[in-house]
């Protein structure tokens, strides 16, 4: 599934293939994934609006258009679980799973999603909720404290609220707690502003290791790829991965990187956590 720092690479690479285009036609295969707009009222929004850039708030992309009438104009993309988003030539044919597509003034955008949890929307009203960027200032150990005073849910499940901190997702709270050395386990009221501030520090490391490591690697975007580890857009060449950079998850039953204490895998709010109980303590 992707998370902030997938979503932070396709900002990336879309925004510099969208800007200043223009969308002669727009075409919903899928009504479902223009949710709550209706395909109407979707199209309507979108014929003749030019794309102002892209940018990327949680694992929300926004794409910033002018209508026709120069009336300024957000549209929401979330890619869901299987969603993908990328320009392709005007005459290659769409995909199967194509949900929602563009037609520009040059190649197609296309919005292709197999399951179904992603969206295309004009509705921004889940934007409202989100806590911060966990790479914003905004952004600290304080604000993190904060947040977490009178919350008695483990910490882990905490940290994928996204009211608390908009963007972190199940790899990244797992990563970002072994290298606090914390347990997932804790309590989030129990952290103290020490724990708050290592921690904070770790979501951040984490994120910007995982976009660094996005932007090094031959991506495409349109396909799955067989070389792409745990990063989840396909890697055009089989030599690289993401997974190595990664220190518990889906590691269950290898030694820990740090103090050879075995990885274990636990159920917390029926998601997989990743972590090691002897240099995670408490
Ligand atoms: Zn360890």
């Amino acid at each position: 599934m992707p998370e902030l720092p997938e979503v932070e690479i396709l900002v990336r690479h879309l925004n510099p293939v969208l800007r200043g285009r223009t969308i002669r036609e727009a075409v919903v295969h899928r009504a479902k994934s223009v949710r709550p707009d209706t395909a109407e009222r979707f199209v309507a929004g979108m014929v003749r609006a030019k794309i102002l850039q892209v940018r990327r708030r949680a694992k929300y992309l926004l794409f910033d258009l002018e209508t026709r009438s120069k009336t300024p104009t957000l549209l929401l993309g979330h890619l869901g679980m299987t969603g993908r988003m990328y320009v392709q030539p005007a005459r290659a044919s769409l995909p199967k799973h194509a949900a929602v597509s563009l037609r520009l003034n040059r190649g197609v955008f296309v919005f292709e999603d197999t399951r179904y949890f992603g969206r295309m929307t004009l509705d921004a009203s889940s934007l409202e909720k989100l806590g911060p960027e966990p790479l914003c200032d905004q952004f600290n150990g304080h604000v993190l404290h904060k947040g977490l005073r009178k919350c008695s849910q483990p910490i882990k499940t905490k940290l994928l609220d996204q009211g608390l901190l908009a963007g972190v997702g199940n790899i990244y709270a797992s990563e970002a707690l072994w290298h606090a050395r914390i347990s997932p386990r804790k309590l989030s009221r129990r952290l103290s502003s020490t724990q708050c501030d290592r921690l904070a520090e770790c979501i951040r490391a984490v994120l910007r290791k995982a976009i660094e490591a996005g932007s090094t690697m031959p991506l495409d975007f349109s396909g799955g790829g067989t070389g792409d580890g745990l990063f989840y857009y396909g890697s055009t060449s089989e030599t690289v991965g993401h997974e190595e950079n990664l220190n518990v998850y889906d590691r269950e039953g290898e030694p820990c990187s740090r103090c050879k204490g075995m990885i274990r895998r636990i159920v917390q709010a029926n998601r997989s956590t990743f972590y090691c109980p002897q240099c995670q303590r408490g």
